[in-house]
């Protein structure tokens, strides 16, 4: 019997397992499927029996992968829903099912293609089916070909922050028994998730791709958590790896130089005292983050103010803004949440809007999920999987094309391309129909650029909230600030008690404060001034042996999908490259300046053909000089590929 039969055995086993798990209480089973997301159902149903002529019958009304964007007539949903319990009664009793138990790329991409209502291209489905996970073949998780245990044992690697790319690089770690240690400023795990406590705080990806891959949260109170869930999920991942006991927490790492003649990293790391805790290590992985620290304007008079006066990301609890004049500064994506969750609890909102942002509807960004789907998300085997899959793909490349700029469109002054025009036209009659009779709101409240020139927003009840008796609009920033009043840039004046804060992040001093430096004695701040960081991939940077950045440079996403994703494509990279040092017998591995110098020509390039360096738009991905410092320009399946195979050949190693 050959190896891949034993392991087809072993599945259908499991899955009948599974099947019965499903189908004991068939009348419970029903009602979860009447509620449950219909699409995952059809492809469950497909995947398992190897049955396709429902996917024919279904794909007419499918028009994209959100759930609200299937038609599917309830007769053929009924029909869908009846067979799929068929298929997991047949399942249960054993029947071999017809399909085989890891779908070939053909059915996934024919699958995944009816499901979301387009075509999807070839070269997703092997990044599909290591998102859906449930396929040894498809892990992210590097394999070591030598037996290398001792050198791994032996290896140190010490990580600045257990927020969730830290958190991401300290599991895969920990199963490949490499040690590390962590400094985690802040007292607990969550980083910004931790650290951004507002009201309303909340993701504004789906959940479901919004997580680890590898760790599926199955009970999700709503498609886009709050705040609240997301830590905990976060915490709920350090105690079931066991991470913890390699946090230090209350430490920050203020230095981190390399020796060149130890060809170690020299951390130094300091606690609430100002104490400085010293300890050498040779891989060093900065995992801060890029919206780590806040950006507070420099207001004239802001001193004078008598109020509290507190940013978002630092939100303090003891003051209770009920009954209060709040002045709420700033609009991104930090006010869309916290706005609305206080203005029915304040005396008056007076909302200082320097540009206004576009923002749209996601009809399930309200929405709690459904007892019956996550029943069935818990319970119908392979229904979480293809779920993530559908989420995947309409959270995710989908826009891409959007934001980039066609050169024959004329004027580009409010839209870049026909597509870019048209997601205008659709914001701009949403953005009419929430404002409808407050027309004098509407000329404040469009923005002249073009979408996707700032941060999208999803729509939180912001214009409802723009509308409300208590809430002013003032669209103007703050010129300066005379005790307890503030006075915009026309020379009016307004009377509050209290200053919010929402003002971002110092996002392009990426690192920033740590000082760090590299070989020669040159400094991260030598090479990127304030504002210009750059790096290969966004990890590694020549003069840096061993460094490993998570979340740095151009790794943002300002198209689509979530950061989850993208630790996880960068914690394998960095996985490849701890295996090639020990395996090759390395001490260090240096990123060539050439590699680096190329990469960063490419990045600067495909920037330049994209919508964030429009002129006419100030936004926090890019640095004074206009660079985009912050996001990346490539599409996720771009950047999953430049990720998943190191090419051993872009590093200088020393033995
Ligand atoms: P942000 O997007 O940078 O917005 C800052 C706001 O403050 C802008 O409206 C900006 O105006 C305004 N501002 C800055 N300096 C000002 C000044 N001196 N006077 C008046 N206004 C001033 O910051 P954020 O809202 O905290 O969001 C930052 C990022 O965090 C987001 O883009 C997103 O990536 C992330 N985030 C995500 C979520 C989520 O749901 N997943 C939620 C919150 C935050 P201008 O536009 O004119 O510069």
């Amino acid at each position: 019997m050959r190896m891949s039969d034993v392991l087809d055995r072993e599945w259908h086993d499991a899955l009948a397992i599974q099947c019965r798990r499903a189908v004991r209480d068939e009348g419970a089973l029903r009602a979860a499927l009447q509620q449950a997301d219909c699409v995952p159902q059809l492809l469950v149903q497909a995947h398992l029996s190897g049955d396709t002529d429902l996917l024919d019958q279904a794909a007419p009304y499918i028009h994209g992968g959100w759930s609200f964007m299937e038609e599917i007539p309830p007769a053929l949903r009924r029909t869908i829903t009846e067979r799929l319990i068929g298929t997991l009664k047949a399942c249960a009793n054993g029947d071999p099912a017809a399909a085989p138990p890891r779908p070939s790329r053909e059915t996934v991409a024919r699958l995944l293609s009816v499901g979301v209502g387009e075509l999807v291209p070839d070269d997703y489905v092997p990044l599909i089916f290591e998102e859906m996970t449930g396929w040894p073949e498809d892990t992210r998780d590097v394999t070591w070909r030598r037996p290398v245990e001792a050198a791994r044992a032996s290896l140190g690697v010490v990580i600045v922050g257990a927020g969730l790319s830290g958190i991401c690089l300290a599991i895969k770690l920990r199963q490949a028994q490499i040690p590390f240690v962590i400094f985690e400023k802040n007292d607990t795990v969550g980083g910004t998730w931790y650290e951004n406590s507002y009201p309303g705080c909340a993701v504004d990806i789906p959940t479901q791709t919004y997580s680890f891959s590898f760790e599926p949260k199955l009970d999700w109170s709503r498609h886009f958590a709050t705040r609240g869930e997301l830590w905990s999920y976060l915490e709920l991942c350090a105690d079931k790896y066991d991470i913890r006991r390699d946090i230090r927490f209350g430490m920050e790492v203020t230095d981190a130089r390399f020796d060149e003649e130890k060809s170690l990293w020299q951390i130094v790391a300091r606690d609430r005292d100002g104490t400085a805790h010293t300890m050498a290590s040779l891989i060093f992985v900065p995992a801060v983050g890029q919206l780590n620290r806040p950006s507070k304007p420099k207001i004239a008079g802001l001193d004078t103010f008598p109020g509290p006066v507190f940013h978002t990301a630092e939100w303090d609890h003891d003051v209770d803004v009920s009954g209060r004049r709040v002045a709420l500064v700033g609009t991104g994506a930090s006010s869309m949440q916290v706005g609305p969750a206080i203005a029915g609890k304040v005396d008056r909102l007076l909302v200082f809007q320097r540009t206004p942002n576009w923002a749209g509807l996601n009809k399930n960004y309200h929405e709690m999920i459904t007892p019956g789907m996550k029943w069935a998300l818990a319970n119908v085997p392979h229904f979480r999987q293809w779920h993530r899959a559908l989420l995947f793909w309409a959270s995710g490349d989908i826009m891409h094309p959007t934001i980039q700029v066609d050169p024959a469109w004329g004027d580009q002054r409010l839209s870049i391309s026909a597509p870019n025009q048209r997601l205008r036209d659709t914001l701009t009659s949403y953005i009419r129909s929430e404002i409808g009779e407050r027309t004098d709101l509407l000329d404040k409240v469009i923005p002249d650029y073009p979408p996707y020139g700032k941060r999208m927003l999803r729509d939180n009840y912001w214009y409802r909230m723009l509308k409300r008796d208590n809430v002013e609009l003032i669209a103007s920033g703050v010129e300066r600030i005379e005790n307890d009043t503030l006075i915009d840039q026309s020379g009016a004046r307004h009377r509050a008690d209290i200053i919010v804060l929402a003002t971002g992040f110092q996002a392009g001093r990426m690192l920033w404060p740590m000082n760090i430096v590299g070989r020669g004695g040159r400094s991260i701040r030598d090479l990127w001034g304030d504002d210009d960081p750059r790096a290969y991939l966004g990890m590694t940077v020549p003069g840096f042996p061993n460094m490993f950045i998570l979340y740095g440079p151009n790794t943002g996403l300002g198209h689509g999908g979530g950061l989850f994703f993208h630790a996880e494509c960068q914690v394998r990279y960095i996985m490849q490259c701890l295996r090639e040092l020990i395996e090759g017998g390395h001490t260090t591995m240096e990123c060539r300046t050439a590699v680096f110098d190329e990469y960063n020509r490419r990045v600067d390039e495909a920037h330049g053909r994209m919508v964030w360096t429009h002129g006419g738009v100030r936004n926090w991905y890019k640095n004074s000089r206009g660079r985009v410092v912050a996001n990346s320009p490539w599409r996720l399946v771009d950047y999953w590929k430049l990720t998943s195979a190191l090419n051993p050949h872009d590093f200088i190693y020393t033995p």
